[in-house]
């Protein structure tokens, strides 16, 4: 059985406010299918941590994640987070090799490598990104750029069989064009088919969706056979809108 997640990415975005009617809304309803992580600004990660285990039930607990580490767990870093501060503050989880992380901070496959392995290490369950720009979709590059974006990490000291790994294609990130769930599950299915050749965990590992996902696109795109859930931006923001997305998961 593989595990079905919905990950909110906050971005640079939110509030304690917002924070609290998010948990608030999420917790009155239960009966979710996947597990839903939220990851908000790390300045609210303890604040998080609190109201998770306040909120928590025996059958349902709101999962905290980070949106980023360093590849570093201390020294000369000004302004940077280790992946074990993270943990001690209630972290499971960390988004690693955004697409604006990689385009904005000039993040590269050998950095993400490396923040991968270290996160790892220090027990954190890591969320890869991946996925193609429109000019590589258009000249038909698209799974030779996600599969290149993977084995970048794989070649990297990491445990490819904890992996989970979110197929977020650059054209649809913010833009409110989302793939198609028929040109996402093509996407979803090869990366399965490479993990199965590299390393034999393609069956086992989450692979998510992102990528303008709403309450309305949401359902169809989870009912794919190789889509395990989603990782959402914008629509996380609003309680009903990220709620419905949850349980869209079946
Ligand atoms: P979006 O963002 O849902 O706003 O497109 C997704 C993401 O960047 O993770």
């Amino acid at each position: 059985m593989r595990q079905s997640l919905v990950i909110a990415n906050w971005k640079l975005n939110g509030d304690l406010a917002l924070l609290d009617s998010m948990m608030n809304g999420l917790s009155s309803q239960t009966g979710y299918v996947a597990d839903v992580v939220i990851c908000p600004p790390a300045v609210y990660l303890a604040a998080m941590q609190q109201r998770s285990l306040a909120t928590a039930t025996d059958s349902f607990k709101l999962h905290v994640g980070a949106q980023n580490c360093s590849e570093h767990t201390q020294g000369a870093f000004t302004g940077e987070l280790a992946p074990q501060m993270l943990r001690e503050v209630g972290c499971e989880y960390v988004i690693l090799g955004h697409s604006e992380r990689r385009n904005l901070y000039a993040e590269t496959d050998a950095l993400i490598a490396q923040k991968v392995a270290t996160a790892q290490q220090q027990q954190l369950k890591v969320v890869l990104c991946v996925g193609e720009s429109l000019e590589q979709r258009e000249q038909g590059q698209t799974l030779d750029v996600v599969t290149a974006q993977i084995a970048a990490v794989l070649a990297a000291d990491v445990d490819a069989s904890q992996l989970i790994i979110a197929y977020e294609p650059v054209w649809a990130i913010g833009t409110g064009k989302t793939a198609t769930p028929e040109q996402a599950q093509e996407v979803h299915a090869a990366i399965r088919q490479f993990l199965n050749q590299h390393s034999g965990v393609g069956e086992h590992i989450a692979l998510l969706y992102g990528g303008s996902v709403k309450a309305d696109n949401a359902a169809v795109l989870f009912a794919q056979p190789d889509i395990d859930g989603g990782l959402i931006g914008g629509a996380s923001l609003d309680v009903e809108q990220f709620r419905a997305i949850c349980s869209a998961v079946k």
